[in-house]
Protein backbone atom coordinates (compact mmCIF):
# COMPACT_ATOMS: atom_id res chain seq x y z
CA UNK A 1 0.00 0.00 0.00
CA UNK A 2 2.81 2.74 0.99
CA UNK A 3 6.55 2.68 0.84
CA UNK A 4 6.34 4.23 4.55
CA UNK A 5 6.59 1.51 7.69
CA UNK A 6 4.53 2.03 10.45
CA UNK A 7 5.54 0.95 14.19
CA UNK A 8 2.91 0.72 16.44
CA UNK A 9 4.00 0.96 19.83
CA UNK A 10 1.32 -0.15 22.54
CA UNK A 11 1.10 -0.51 26.17
CA UNK A 12 0.31 -2.85 29.03
CA UNK A 13 -0.14 -3.69 32.75
CA UNK A 14 0.13 -0.05 34.00
CA UNK A 15 0.92 3.39 32.94
CA UNK A 16 3.50 5.45 32.85
CA UNK A 17 6.57 2.83 31.69
CA UNK A 18 7.97 5.13 29.32
CA UNK A 19 5.97 4.51 26.16
CA UNK A 20 7.10 7.88 24.70
CA UNK A 21 10.93 7.61 25.44
CA UNK A 22 10.73 4.10 24.21
CA UNK A 23 9.10 5.08 20.95
CA UNK A 24 11.42 8.56 20.65
CA UNK A 25 14.65 6.08 21.22
CA UNK A 26 13.91 3.44 18.39
CA UNK A 27 12.89 6.47 16.04
CA UNK A 28 16.46 8.27 16.65
CA UNK A 29 18.32 4.36 16.74
CA UNK A 30 16.13 4.17 12.97
CA UNK A 31 16.94 7.89 12.20
CA UNK A 32 20.56 7.51 13.26
CA UNK A 33 20.51 4.70 10.47
CA UNK A 34 19.69 7.54 7.62
CA UNK A 35 15.74 6.91 7.56
CA UNK A 36 13.47 10.43 7.83
CA UNK A 37 11.43 9.25 10.84
CA UNK A 38 8.27 10.86 12.53
CA UNK A 39 6.39 9.72 15.87
CA UNK A 40 2.88 10.45 16.59
CA UNK A 41 0.92 10.43 20.09
CA UNK A 42 -2.90 8.82 19.81
CA UNK A 43 -4.91 9.53 23.06
CA UNK A 44 -7.72 7.86 23.94
CA UNK A 45 -8.85 10.77 26.14
CA UNK A 46 -12.13 13.13 25.30
CA UNK A 47 -10.19 16.44 25.41
CA UNK A 48 -10.04 17.97 21.26
CA UNK A 49 -6.80 18.45 22.63
CA UNK A 50 -4.35 18.52 26.60
CA UNK A 51 -4.72 22.60 26.03
CA UNK A 52 -7.42 23.14 28.33
CA UNK A 53 -6.24 20.41 31.02
CA UNK A 54 -4.50 21.94 34.05
CA UNK A 55 -0.91 20.64 34.45
CA UNK A 56 -1.51 18.48 37.34
CA UNK A 57 -3.51 16.35 35.51
CA UNK A 58 -1.72 15.79 32.23
CA UNK A 59 1.95 17.55 33.01
CA UNK A 60 3.27 20.09 30.33
CA UNK A 61 1.00 21.50 27.58
CA UNK A 62 3.23 21.14 24.57
CA UNK A 63 3.26 23.70 21.91
CA UNK A 64 4.40 23.03 18.33
CA UNK A 65 5.41 25.22 15.56
CA UNK A 66 1.69 25.40 14.04
CA UNK A 67 0.35 26.09 17.56
CA UNK A 68 -1.63 22.98 18.16
CA UNK A 69 -1.42 22.47 22.04
CA UNK A 70 -0.25 18.48 22.30
CA UNK A 71 0.65 15.52 24.91
CA UNK A 72 4.10 16.34 26.95
CA UNK A 73 5.56 13.32 24.70
CA UNK A 74 5.76 15.23 22.29
CA UNK A 75 8.32 17.02 23.59
CA UNK A 76 10.31 14.11 23.93
CA UNK A 77 9.88 13.05 20.11
CA UNK A 78 11.16 16.62 19.28
CA UNK A 79 14.22 16.30 22.13
CA UNK A 80 14.83 13.24 20.76
CA UNK A 81 14.76 13.64 17.04
CA UNK A 82 15.80 16.86 16.45
CA UNK A 83 12.72 17.52 13.99
CA UNK A 84 9.67 19.28 14.37
CA UNK A 85 6.04 17.71 15.37
CA UNK A 86 3.00 19.37 14.66
CA UNK A 87 -1.01 19.19 15.23
CA UNK A 88 -0.85 15.90 13.09
CA UNK A 89 1.43 14.41 15.79
CA UNK A 90 -1.23 14.30 18.03
CA UNK A 91 -4.49 13.22 17.85
CA UNK A 92 -7.33 11.99 21.06
CA UNK A 93 -10.56 10.74 20.49
CA UNK A 94 -11.59 13.81 20.90
CA UNK A 95 -10.51 14.95 17.93
CA UNK A 96 -11.44 11.75 15.91
CA UNK A 97 -14.98 12.21 17.28
CA UNK A 98 -15.37 15.87 16.34
CA UNK A 99 -14.40 15.15 12.86
CA UNK A 100 -16.63 12.40 12.51
CA UNK A 101 -19.74 14.16 13.90
CA UNK A 102 -18.92 17.63 12.04
CA UNK A 103 -18.84 15.00 8.64
CA UNK A 104 -22.10 13.54 9.97
CA UNK A 105 -23.86 17.15 10.26
CA UNK A 106 -22.47 17.86 6.78
CA UNK A 107 -24.31 14.92 5.69
CA UNK A 108 -21.64 12.97 4.42
CA UNK A 109 -22.99 9.42 5.27
CA UNK A 110 -26.10 10.71 4.52
CA UNK A 111 -28.80 7.68 4.91
CA UNK A 112 -25.92 5.42 7.35
CA UNK A 113 -26.12 4.49 10.64
CA UNK A 114 -22.80 6.30 12.15
CA UNK A 115 -20.87 3.60 13.72
CA UNK A 116 -17.73 2.94 15.87
CA UNK A 117 -16.31 0.29 13.11
CA UNK A 118 -16.70 1.46 10.48
CA UNK A 119 -16.56 5.40 11.18
CA UNK A 120 -14.42 5.78 14.24
CA UNK A 121 -11.83 3.09 13.19
CA UNK A 122 -11.64 4.81 9.51
CA UNK A 123 -11.38 8.17 11.02
CA UNK A 124 -8.31 6.82 13.55
CA UNK A 125 -6.65 4.79 10.50
CA UNK A 126 -6.80 8.17 8.48
CA UNK A 127 -4.96 10.02 10.84
CA UNK A 128 -2.41 7.01 11.57
CA UNK A 129 -1.44 7.42 7.61
CA UNK A 130 -1.35 11.36 7.32
CA UNK A 131 1.95 12.10 7.82
CA UNK A 132 3.22 8.81 5.98
CA UNK A 133 0.93 9.88 3.07
CA UNK A 134 3.21 13.48 2.82
CA UNK A 135 5.94 11.00 1.57
CA UNK A 136 8.31 12.74 3.95
CA UNK A 137 8.85 9.49 6.31
CA UNK A 138 10.42 6.50 5.36
CA UNK A 139 8.67 5.21 8.88
CA UNK A 140 6.02 6.42 11.35
CA UNK A 141 6.14 5.13 14.70
CA UNK A 142 2.43 5.43 16.45
CA UNK A 143 2.21 5.03 20.24
CA UNK A 144 -1.34 4.77 21.54
CA UNK A 145 -1.68 6.33 24.68
CA UNK A 146 -3.13 4.24 27.88
CA UNK A 147 -2.67 0.58 28.19
CA UNK A 148 -4.39 -2.20 26.66
CA UNK A 149 -7.20 -3.30 28.28
CA UNK A 150 -9.19 0.28 28.72
CA UNK A 151 -12.50 0.70 27.72
CA UNK A 152 -11.16 4.22 25.94
CA UNK A 153 -8.66 2.22 24.27
CA UNK A 154 -10.75 0.05 22.54
CA UNK A 155 -10.92 1.91 18.94
CA UNK A 156 -7.72 2.25 19.16
CA UNK A 157 -6.44 -1.14 19.26
CA UNK A 158 -9.08 -1.95 16.66
CA UNK A 159 -7.74 0.67 14.44
CA UNK A 160 -3.83 -1.10 15.21
CA UNK A 161 -6.02 -4.60 14.05
CA UNK A 162 -7.26 -3.15 11.15
CA UNK A 163 -4.21 -1.49 9.73
CA UNK A 164 -1.74 -3.74 10.42
CA UNK A 165 -4.19 -6.31 8.04
CA UNK A 166 -4.37 -3.50 5.40
CA UNK A 167 -0.36 -2.49 5.34
CA UNK A 168 0.71 -6.02 5.31
CA UNK A 169 3.21 -8.14 7.30
CA UNK A 170 6.60 -6.54 5.34
CA UNK A 171 5.47 -3.02 6.09
CA UNK A 172 4.55 -2.53 9.68
CA UNK A 173 5.91 -4.10 13.47
CA UNK A 174 3.98 -3.65 16.53
CA UNK A 175 5.56 -3.20 19.96
CA UNK A 176 3.57 -3.69 23.01
CA UNK A 177 6.06 -2.40 26.18
CA UNK A 178 4.78 -4.27 29.18
CA UNK A 179 6.28 -4.20 32.94
CA UNK A 180 7.85 -7.22 34.70
CA UNK A 181 7.50 -6.15 37.96
CA UNK A 182 10.64 -7.34 41.03
CA UNK A 183 8.73 -9.62 43.78
CA UNK A 184 11.58 -8.76 46.76
CA UNK A 185 10.22 -10.88 48.80
CA UNK A 186 10.57 -13.73 46.95
CA UNK A 187 13.50 -12.31 44.42
CA UNK A 188 11.78 -13.07 41.70
CA UNK A 189 11.28 -11.40 38.19
CA UNK A 190 7.35 -12.17 37.30
CA UNK A 191 5.97 -12.51 33.37
CA UNK A 192 2.52 -13.09 34.68
CA UNK A 193 1.28 -9.50 34.11
CA UNK A 194 2.87 -9.49 30.57
CA UNK A 195 1.00 -13.14 29.70
CA UNK A 196 -2.08 -11.80 30.87
CA UNK A 197 -0.99 -8.03 28.68
CA UNK A 198 -0.59 -10.06 25.63
CA UNK A 199 -3.73 -11.87 26.34
CA UNK A 200 -5.70 -9.11 26.25
CA UNK A 201 -3.58 -7.83 23.16
CA UNK A 202 -4.28 -11.52 21.34
CA UNK A 203 -7.98 -10.87 22.15
CA UNK A 204 -8.03 -7.79 20.14
CA UNK A 205 -6.65 -9.68 17.16
CA UNK A 206 -2.77 -7.98 17.55
CA UNK A 207 -0.09 -10.48 17.75
CA UNK A 208 3.05 -8.60 18.77
CA UNK A 209 6.11 -9.02 16.79
CA UNK A 210 8.63 -7.36 20.03
CA UNK A 211 8.08 -7.13 23.27
CA UNK A 212 9.91 -4.72 25.27
CA UNK A 213 9.98 -5.18 29.43
CA UNK A 214 10.43 -2.60 31.48
CA UNK A 215 11.79 -3.89 34.26
CA UNK A 216 14.41 -2.96 37.62
CA UNK A 217 16.60 -6.49 36.84
CA UNK A 218 18.17 -7.77 34.23
CA UNK A 219 16.22 -10.37 32.44
CA UNK A 220 18.10 -13.93 32.34
CA UNK A 221 17.39 -15.84 29.52
CA UNK A 222 15.23 -18.27 31.18
CA UNK A 223 13.23 -15.48 31.75
CA UNK A 224 13.10 -14.39 27.88
CA UNK A 225 12.81 -17.93 26.76
CA UNK A 226 9.40 -17.90 28.85
CA UNK A 227 7.72 -14.66 27.57
CA UNK A 228 8.85 -15.64 24.59
CA UNK A 229 7.13 -19.26 24.63
CA UNK A 230 3.97 -17.67 26.54
CA UNK A 231 3.65 -14.33 24.44
CA UNK A 232 4.25 -16.34 20.93
CA UNK A 233 7.24 -13.97 20.20
CA UNK A 234 11.25 -14.92 19.29
CA UNK A 235 13.35 -14.87 21.83
CA UNK A 236 15.63 -12.46 20.31
CA UNK A 237 12.42 -10.14 20.02
CA UNK A 238 12.37 -10.07 24.25
CA UNK A 239 13.70 -6.73 24.86
CA UNK A 240 14.57 -5.48 27.97
CA UNK A 241 13.94 -2.04 29.15
CA UNK A 242 16.01 -1.28 32.69
CA UNK A 243 15.42 1.35 34.67
CA UNK A 244 17.33 3.79 32.88
CA UNK A 245 19.94 6.70 35.18
CA UNK A 246 18.27 9.36 32.81
CA UNK A 247 16.05 8.89 29.71
CA UNK A 248 18.84 9.57 27.18
CA UNK A 249 20.47 6.41 28.08
CA UNK A 250 17.92 4.78 26.60
CA UNK A 251 18.52 4.99 23.07
CA UNK A 252 22.26 2.91 24.00
CA UNK A 253 20.05 1.07 25.61
CA UNK A 254 17.76 -0.07 23.20
CA UNK A 255 20.94 -0.30 20.91
CA UNK A 256 22.55 -3.37 23.09
CA UNK A 257 19.25 -4.69 22.95
CA UNK A 258 19.06 -4.67 19.29
CA UNK A 259 16.14 -2.98 19.61
CA UNK A 260 16.41 -1.34 15.90
CA UNK A 261 17.76 -3.86 14.16
CA UNK A 262 14.90 -6.52 15.02
CA UNK A 263 12.33 -4.13 13.65
CA UNK A 264 14.37 -3.49 10.73
CA UNK A 265 14.41 -7.16 10.10
CA UNK A 266 11.01 -7.98 11.02
CA UNK A 267 10.59 -5.13 7.84
CA UNK A 268 12.96 -7.45 5.63
CA UNK A 269 15.09 -4.12 5.50
CA UNK A 270 18.57 -4.70 5.23
CA UNK A 271 20.47 -2.42 7.67
CA UNK A 272 24.60 -1.93 8.67
CA UNK A 273 26.10 -3.17 11.84
CA UNK A 274 26.00 0.55 13.42
CA UNK A 275 23.90 3.74 13.52
CA UNK A 276 25.16 6.79 13.71
CA UNK A 277 25.35 7.91 17.30
CA UNK A 278 28.32 9.57 18.39
CA UNK A 279 27.11 13.11 19.26
CA UNK A 280 24.43 11.45 21.38
CA UNK A 281 27.38 9.69 22.86
CA UNK A 282 29.15 12.40 23.28
CA UNK A 283 26.23 14.57 24.95
CA UNK A 284 26.20 11.53 27.58
CA UNK A 285 29.50 11.73 28.29
CA UNK A 286 29.62 15.20 29.02
CA UNK A 287 26.26 15.15 31.12
CA UNK A 288 27.71 12.22 33.27
CA UNK A 289 31.00 13.68 33.83
CA UNK A 290 30.52 17.46 34.76
CA UNK A 291 33.16 19.53 36.19
CA UNK A 292 31.19 22.17 36.95
CA UNK A 293 28.03 22.61 39.63
CA UNK A 294 24.92 24.92 39.62
CA UNK A 295 22.17 26.04 41.80
CA UNK A 296 19.21 27.40 40.18
CA UNK A 297 15.76 28.21 41.56
CA UNK A 298 12.73 27.27 39.83
CA UNK A 299 9.80 29.11 40.51
CA UNK A 300 6.43 27.92 39.52
CA UNK A 301 3.33 27.28 41.38
CA UNK A 302 3.18 23.60 39.96
CA UNK A 303 6.03 22.05 41.38
CA UNK A 304 4.40 19.48 43.48
CA UNK A 305 4.40 17.52 39.42
CA UNK A 306 7.81 18.00 37.99
CA UNK A 307 5.81 16.99 34.51
CA UNK A 308 4.04 20.43 34.79
CA UNK A 309 7.64 21.97 33.55
CA UNK A 310 8.90 19.01 31.80
CA UNK A 311 10.38 20.95 28.83
CA UNK A 312 12.14 23.36 31.05
CA UNK A 313 13.67 20.72 33.21
CA UNK A 314 14.69 18.90 30.22
CA UNK A 315 16.54 22.12 28.27
CA UNK A 316 18.48 22.48 31.70
CA UNK A 317 20.24 19.12 31.01
CA UNK A 318 20.60 20.01 27.21
CA UNK A 319 22.18 23.21 28.15
CA UNK A 320 24.00 21.77 31.50
CA UNK A 321 25.43 19.38 29.16
CA UNK A 322 27.00 21.46 26.82
CA UNK A 323 28.75 23.92 29.65
CA UNK A 324 29.61 20.55 31.40
CA UNK A 325 27.64 21.64 33.61
CA UNK A 326 25.35 19.83 36.61
CA UNK A 327 22.71 22.15 37.06
CA UNK A 328 20.75 21.44 40.37
CA UNK A 329 17.49 22.13 40.17
CA UNK A 330 15.36 23.52 43.19
CA UNK A 331 11.58 23.59 42.85
CA UNK A 332 10.62 26.28 44.77
CA UNK A 333 7.04 26.68 45.26
CA UNK A 334 5.87 30.53 44.95
CA UNK A 335 3.26 30.66 47.35
CA UNK A 336 5.84 29.86 50.08
CA UNK A 337 7.87 33.37 48.94
CA UNK A 338 7.20 35.99 51.02
CA UNK A 339 8.84 39.64 51.41
CA UNK A 340 10.06 38.58 54.43
CA UNK A 341 11.55 34.60 53.72
CA UNK A 342 12.68 35.52 50.08
CA UNK A 343 16.09 36.43 51.23
CA UNK A 344 16.62 32.92 52.87
CA UNK A 345 14.70 30.68 50.09
CA UNK A 346 16.86 31.74 47.38
CA UNK A 347 19.96 32.52 49.39
CA UNK A 348 23.02 30.45 47.67
CA UNK A 349 21.18 30.27 44.12
CA UNK A 350 23.67 31.09 41.28
CA UNK A 351 20.29 31.49 39.13
CA UNK A 352 16.96 32.17 39.53
CA UNK A 353 14.04 31.35 36.86
CA UNK A 354 10.59 31.97 36.94
CA UNK A 355 8.03 29.63 35.01
CA UNK A 356 5.37 30.40 32.81
CA UNK A 357 2.03 29.97 34.51
CA UNK A 358 -1.58 31.20 34.48
CA UNK A 359 -4.37 32.98 37.10
CA UNK A 360 -3.56 34.87 40.13
CA UNK A 361 -2.11 31.96 42.46
CA UNK A 362 0.90 32.45 43.66
CA UNK A 363 1.74 35.32 41.34
CA UNK A 364 2.98 37.50 44.62
CA UNK A 365 5.95 35.11 45.21
CA UNK A 366 6.93 35.05 41.52
CA UNK A 367 7.07 39.04 41.88
CA UNK A 368 9.26 38.98 45.00
CA UNK A 369 11.83 36.05 43.43
CA UNK A 370 11.86 38.99 40.33
CA UNK A 371 13.18 41.69 43.09
CA UNK A 372 15.67 39.54 44.58
CA UNK A 373 17.62 38.56 41.95
CA UNK A 374 17.40 41.75 40.10
CA UNK A 375 18.52 43.57 43.92
CA UNK A 376 21.30 41.50 44.26
CA UNK A 377 22.48 40.77 40.52
CA UNK A 378 21.56 36.81 40.64
CA UNK A 379 21.05 35.68 36.91
CA UNK A 380 17.52 35.60 36.01
CA UNK A 381 15.21 34.47 33.43
CA UNK A 382 11.67 34.85 33.08
CA UNK A 383 9.63 32.34 30.90
CA UNK A 384 6.09 34.29 29.42
CA UNK A 385 4.49 34.73 32.70
CA UNK A 386 7.83 34.89 34.18
CA UNK A 387 8.50 37.61 31.75
CA UNK A 388 5.47 39.56 32.57
CA UNK A 389 6.75 38.75 36.77
CA UNK A 390 9.86 40.83 36.06
CA UNK A 391 7.50 43.87 34.20
CA UNK A 392 5.33 44.35 36.81
CA UNK A 393 8.24 44.16 39.52
CA UNK A 394 10.04 46.80 37.35
CA UNK A 395 7.39 48.86 36.91
CA UNK A 396 6.16 48.96 40.76
CA UNK A 397 9.67 48.93 42.48
CA UNK A 398 11.57 51.19 39.78
CA UNK A 399 9.30 52.88 38.39
CA UNK A 400 7.09 53.54 41.46
CA UNK A 401 4.07 52.47 39.46
CA UNK A 402 2.29 51.47 42.99
CA UNK A 403 0.25 48.63 41.96
CA UNK A 404 1.03 48.18 38.91
CA UNK A 405 -0.48 44.78 37.39
CA UNK A 406 -1.30 42.19 34.24
CA UNK A 407 -5.38 42.64 33.59
CA UNK A 408 -5.16 38.95 34.28
CA UNK A 409 -4.68 39.38 37.30
CA UNK A 410 -6.00 42.56 38.35
CA UNK A 411 -8.53 43.59 35.67
CA UNK A 412 -8.88 47.17 36.88
CA UNK A 413 -5.35 48.25 38.18
CA UNK A 414 -4.11 51.87 37.48
CA UNK A 415 -0.83 50.64 35.70
CA UNK A 416 -1.76 47.80 33.29
CA UNK A 417 1.56 47.23 32.39
CA UNK A 418 1.00 43.81 31.03
CA UNK A 419 -2.47 43.84 29.26
CA UNK A 420 -4.94 41.38 27.15
CA UNK A 421 -4.00 41.56 23.19
CA UNK A 422 -6.18 43.20 20.97
CA UNK A 423 -6.90 40.08 19.30
CA UNK A 424 -7.98 38.23 22.55
CA UNK A 425 -10.53 40.82 23.49
CA UNK A 426 -13.30 38.82 21.78
CA UNK A 427 -12.46 35.31 22.68
CA UNK A 428 -15.04 33.61 24.04
CA UNK A 429 -13.70 29.89 23.94
CA UNK A 430 -10.55 28.76 26.27
CA UNK A 431 -9.42 25.73 24.01
CA UNK A 432 -7.05 26.51 21.13
CA UNK A 433 -7.39 30.20 21.46
CA UNK A 434 -4.33 32.20 22.93
CA UNK A 435 -1.52 33.47 20.78
CA UNK A 436 -0.22 30.25 19.81
CA UNK A 437 2.60 28.42 18.07
CA UNK A 438 5.78 29.71 16.06
CA UNK A 439 5.71 33.34 16.04
CA UNK A 440 9.06 35.51 14.15
CA UNK A 441 10.81 38.08 16.03
CA UNK A 442 13.97 40.31 15.40
CA UNK A 443 16.41 40.64 17.87
CA UNK A 444 18.42 43.87 18.85
CA UNK A 445 21.87 44.11 17.73
CA UNK A 446 23.87 45.14 21.04
CA UNK A 447 21.56 43.27 23.23
CA UNK A 448 22.40 40.48 25.37
CA UNK A 449 19.68 38.53 23.66
CA UNK A 450 21.52 39.43 20.85
CA UNK A 451 24.79 37.95 22.10
CA UNK A 452 22.80 34.94 22.89
CA UNK A 453 21.22 33.84 19.34
CA UNK A 454 24.22 35.58 17.31
CA UNK A 455 21.46 36.95 14.42
CA UNK A 456 18.44 39.04 14.38
CA UNK A 457 16.10 37.26 13.09
CA UNK A 458 14.78 33.77 15.06
CA UNK A 459 11.34 32.22 15.90
CA UNK A 460 10.43 30.93 18.58
CA UNK A 461 6.95 29.13 20.14
CA UNK A 462 4.46 31.19 22.12
CA UNK A 463 1.68 30.46 24.32
CA UNK A 464 -0.04 33.12 26.24
CA UNK A 465 -3.09 35.69 25.74
CA UNK A 466 -1.34 39.07 27.59
CA UNK A 467 1.65 41.05 26.38
CA UNK A 468 3.56 44.05 27.13
CA UNK A 469 1.76 47.44 26.95
CA UNK A 470 3.58 49.20 24.30
CA UNK A 471 1.90 52.38 26.12
CA UNK A 472 4.73 52.15 28.89
CA UNK A 473 7.57 50.84 26.05
CA UNK A 474 9.39 54.34 26.45
CA UNK A 475 9.38 54.91 30.09
CA UNK A 476 10.59 51.08 30.64
CA UNK A 477 13.38 51.61 28.39
CA UNK A 478 14.19 55.03 29.68
CA UNK A 479 15.21 53.53 33.14
CA UNK A 480 17.23 50.55 31.15
CA UNK A 481 14.52 47.98 31.00
CA UNK A 482 14.93 47.08 27.26
CA UNK A 483 12.96 45.64 24.37
CA UNK A 484 15.50 43.76 22.87
CA UNK A 485 13.11 41.43 20.36
CA UNK A 486 10.04 42.23 18.48
CA UNK A 487 7.56 40.71 16.29
CA UNK A 488 8.20 42.77 12.98
CA UNK A 489 4.58 42.35 12.43
CA UNK A 490 2.97 43.38 15.18
CA UNK A 491 5.60 45.25 17.15
CA UNK A 492 4.87 43.04 20.18
CA UNK A 493 7.29 42.92 22.85
CA UNK A 494 9.14 38.95 22.70
CA UNK A 495 12.03 39.47 24.38
CA UNK A 496 13.02 42.13 27.60
CA UNK A 497 16.14 42.79 29.47
CA UNK A 498 18.08 44.83 31.99
CA UNK A 499 21.26 46.41 30.44
CA UNK A 500 22.88 46.81 34.09
CA UNK A 501 22.47 43.57 35.45
CA UNK A 502 24.79 40.64 34.96
CA UNK A 503 21.68 38.62 32.87
CA UNK A 504 18.38 39.66 33.37
CA UNK A 505 16.08 38.28 30.79
CA UNK A 506 12.73 37.61 29.89
CA UNK A 507 10.85 35.66 26.89
CA UNK A 508 7.23 36.17 26.34
CA UNK A 509 7.96 33.24 24.37
CA UNK A 510 8.19 29.70 25.25
CA UNK A 511 12.59 28.80 24.23
CA UNK A 512 12.26 25.69 26.55
CA UNK A 513 9.72 23.91 23.58
CA UNK A 514 12.61 24.51 20.92
CA UNK A 515 15.82 23.02 23.00
CA UNK A 516 16.84 19.38 21.44
CA UNK A 517 19.83 17.45 23.06
CA UNK A 518 21.77 18.06 20.01
CA UNK A 519 20.69 21.60 19.47
CA UNK A 520 20.41 23.04 23.08
CA UNK A 521 18.84 26.47 23.29
CA UNK A 522 21.20 29.17 23.83
CA UNK A 523 19.06 31.07 26.11
CA UNK A 524 19.48 28.44 28.04
CA UNK A 525 22.79 27.84 27.34
CA UNK A 526 23.67 31.66 28.19
CA UNK A 527 21.48 31.62 31.61
CA UNK A 528 23.88 28.71 32.63
CA UNK A 529 27.17 30.22 31.54
CA UNK A 530 25.79 33.58 33.65
CA UNK A 531 24.94 31.42 36.41
CA UNK A 532 28.53 30.00 36.27
CA UNK A 533 30.00 33.44 36.10
CA UNK A 534 28.10 34.61 39.20
CA UNK A 535 29.61 31.17 41.28
CA UNK A 536 32.96 31.78 40.41
CA UNK A 537 32.47 35.45 41.23
CA UNK A 538 31.04 34.09 44.47
CA UNK A 539 34.01 32.74 45.36
CA UNK A 540 36.73 35.13 45.03
CA UNK A 541 34.83 36.82 47.78
N1 LIG B 1 -1.00 33.85 31.78
C1 LIG B 1 -0.12 34.56 30.91
C2 LIG B 1 -0.78 34.89 29.59
O1 LIG B 1 -1.75 34.29 29.22
C3 LIG B 1 1.17 33.81 30.69
C4 LIG B 1 1.01 32.51 29.97
C5 LIG B 1 2.19 31.60 30.10
O2 LIG B 1 3.02 31.76 30.97
N2 LIG B 1 2.27 30.60 29.22
O3 LIG B 1 -0.31 35.74 28.89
Amino acid sequence: MSKTKYIFVTGGVTSSLGKGIVAASLGKLIQARGYSVTIQKFDPYINIDPGTLNPYEHGECYVTDDGAETDLDLGHYERFLSIPTSQANNVTTGRIYDNVIQRERAGDFLGKTVQVIPHITDEIKDNFYKLGETGNYDFVITEIGGCVGDIESLPFIESVRQAKLELGPSNVVSIHLTLIPYLKASGELKTKPTQHSVKELLESGIQPDVLVCRCERHLNMDIRKKLALFCNVPVTNVIESIDAETIYDVPILMRKEKLDERVLAKLKLKYKKEPKIEDWKEFLGRLKSPTEEIDIGLIGKYVELKDSYKSIAESFIHAGAVNECKVNVHWIHAEDITKENVGKLLKGLEGVLVAPGFGERGIEGKIEAVRYARENGIPFFGICLGLQCAVIEYARNVLKMKGANSTEMAPKTRYPVIDLMEDQKTVVNYGGTMRLGAYDCTVKRGTKAFATYGQAKIRERHRHRYEFNNKYLEEFENSGFIASGINPETGLVEIMEIKDHPWFVGTQYHPELRSTVLSPHPLFVKFIKAALLQKSAIEVI
